[in-house]
């Protein structure tokens, strides 16, 4: 038997970096085990976010982005670029580097706090064991007061597309093509088909999205999708909605794909298609035959709300739990779990987790829609202002959206905040924090707010609430 640990991590994604280092920080003798290994065979941190995920695609829409604004929007303002051109080899290299970095500073964040780094594959055996197969495929049991499982996600495959190199691919795929696809099809207008299509679309390719469900982005408040999606259709993006994808082929290094919808059966070739339907748990050869490790009907690890499982003394969090796969929930929980095992009291507040979609302009909201809070019969009112109408927004040239409160109509508490907006992902912590705090309205309506900022546009919406947005026309009388 190898060391004695007080907490042993499977997985060093947003979920298991945070548990170990919170962990590490509060005094327990802490490891990781991390069996992610990037192209030279090193092993890295960061699991699917840092490598795979929010970093790389956020590098990539921000190079994409500045593309555009160079190419359609300098000219606008007075700077006189010529035609500018993406270089896709070195935006590659600049998202390889930004990984490099963000990698590099979890491994020293390891070294800082005292927490061990253990590579290879983790599994947990009975009494809390935790075995570990090295790359070279030696193995090592390790003991542990208390495990967490942060094993994370892969994306969803569906037998109509099945993967083929270069053609069919996934996310991971998406972020890697050399060139820019003439002709791109997403599945999915979830999260992932909106961000990673955008990218491409920002750089040239025509593309289209073909969406099972009838509605355009049903978690986001219907006022705020709508915009949304006539903002992004303005941009090139062909998202068509209520189509099944019955099938697939490979012709002459095309992509031809067959669908129906309301109209009947369809075709429509493509030189690369993105598969973005969803991600599932991932637990392969995570859990030891007499594990006890529960999981739920849809093969998540089962877990309460403060991410025990059916094992005391195992925890797990992130995305291979219930919940929104995100990586900011996935390292809350981190944190709860790590302050639980070193016997404080924590919970997470699972109202008040933000979601931000980073297209242009970017979807960010929290807590309810208006139409959830109708359908779980609360009686709301709700405030809304444009963007168009906020002095920085229109200097900014990006006065594109809107931001709408929704407010209990009896006590004036924020059930939810949503916004389509430049920077929307960095104003959507007013809403966040204004939940966590139990705000009304009111309270942002009566807080001041610099000018000229994005930020005024809230201050509005929530006036909105009462009918008295300053730079509104149709404002109701004050009482
Ligand atoms: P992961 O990040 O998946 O990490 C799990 C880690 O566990 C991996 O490193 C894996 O190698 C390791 N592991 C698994 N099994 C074992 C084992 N048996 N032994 C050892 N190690 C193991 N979320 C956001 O909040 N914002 C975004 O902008 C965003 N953008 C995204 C963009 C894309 C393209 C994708 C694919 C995802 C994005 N996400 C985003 C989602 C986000 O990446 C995940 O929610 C987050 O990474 C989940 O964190 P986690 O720690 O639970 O799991
Ligand atoms: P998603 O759930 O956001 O979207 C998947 C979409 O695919 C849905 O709209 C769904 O209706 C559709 N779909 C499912 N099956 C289909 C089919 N057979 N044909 C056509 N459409 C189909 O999932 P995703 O975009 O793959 O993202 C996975 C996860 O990663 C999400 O949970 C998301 O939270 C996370 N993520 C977050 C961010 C972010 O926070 N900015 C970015 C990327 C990914």
């Amino acid at each position: 038997m190898a060391d004695k640990f007080d907490v042993i991590v499977i997985g060093a994604g947003p979920g298991g970096y945070v548990a170990a280092i919170r962990a590490a920080q509060l005094g327990l003798k802490t490891a990781c085990v991390e069996k992610w290994v990037n192209k030279e065979g090193k092993t890295v941190h960061g699991g699917t976010c840092l490598n795979v995920g929010c970093i790389p695609s956020k590098a990539l829409l921000e190079t994409s982005h500045k593309f555009v604004e160079a190419r359609d929007h300098y000219n606008e303002i007075g700077i006189e670029v010529g035609e500018p051109t993406p270089n896709v080899a070195k935006m590659h290299e600049f998202k390889e580097q930004v990984i490099a970095k963000n990698v590099g500073g979890i491994s020293a964040l390891f070294k800082a706090n005292g927490v061990t780094a253990l590579e290879g594959s983790g599994k947990v055996l009975s009494s809390k064991q935790v075995e570990v197969t090295g790359h070279d495929g030696e193995k090592a049991t390790y003991e542990a007061d208390n495990i967490v499982i942060a094993s994370g996600s892969v994306p969803v495959e569906i037998p109509p597309t099945p993967l083929t190199e270069g053609l069919i691919v996934n996310s991971t795929g998406a972020l890697e093509f050399e060139e820019v696809p003439k002709r791109l099809g997403v599945i999915g207008a979830g999260v992932i088909g909106l961000e990673l299509g955008s990218v491409w679309n920002r750089l040239g390719s025509e593309v289209t999205m073909l969406e099972a469900m009838d509605t355009f982005l049903p978690m986001v408040d219907k006022d705020i999708a709508k915009e949304t999606q006539k903002l992004l259709k303005k941009q090139g993006l062909d998202i068509r909605l209520g189509t099944r994808v019955t099938g697939s082929e490979i012709k002459d290094n095309e992509v031809v794909v067959k669908y129906a919808d309301a109209e009947g059966e369809k075709e429509i070739t493509f030189d690369k298609l993105i598969v973005c339907v969803g991600r599932r748990p991932y637990t392969e050869a995570l859990l030891g035959e007499d594990a006890g490790v529960n999981l739920d009907e849809r093969g998540f690890i089962f877990v309460d709300d403060q991410c025990r499982t059916s094992v005391p003394g195992v925890y797990a969090i992130g995305d291979c739990v219930r919940g929104q796969m995100l990586a900011h929930k996935a390292s809350e929980e981190g944190m709860m779990v790590a302050d639980i095992i070193a016997g404080h009291k924590a919970e997470m507040n699972y109202d008040a987790i933000p979601c931000v979609i980073y297209t242009s302009p970017e979807v960010a909201w929290v807590g309810m829609t208006e139409q959830d809070a109708k359908a779980a019969g609360i009686e709301v009112k709700t405030g809304s202002f444009p963007f168009s109408a906020n002095g920085r927004a229109l200097a900014n040239n990006a006065a594109e959206g809107s931001a709408k409160v929704i407010a209990d109509a009896e006590t004036d508490r924020i059930l939810g905040m949503h916004i389509v907006s430049q920077h929307a992902g960095e104003l959507i912590a007013q809403g966040v924090i204004a939940m966590e705090f139990g705000s009304s309205a009111e309270d942002i309506a009566l807080t001041c707010y610099a000018h000229p900022s994005t930020s005024e546009a809230i201050h509005e919406a929530a006036l909105a609430v009462d009918g008295h947005a300053i730079h509104m026309a149709n404002r109701k009388k004050r009482k």
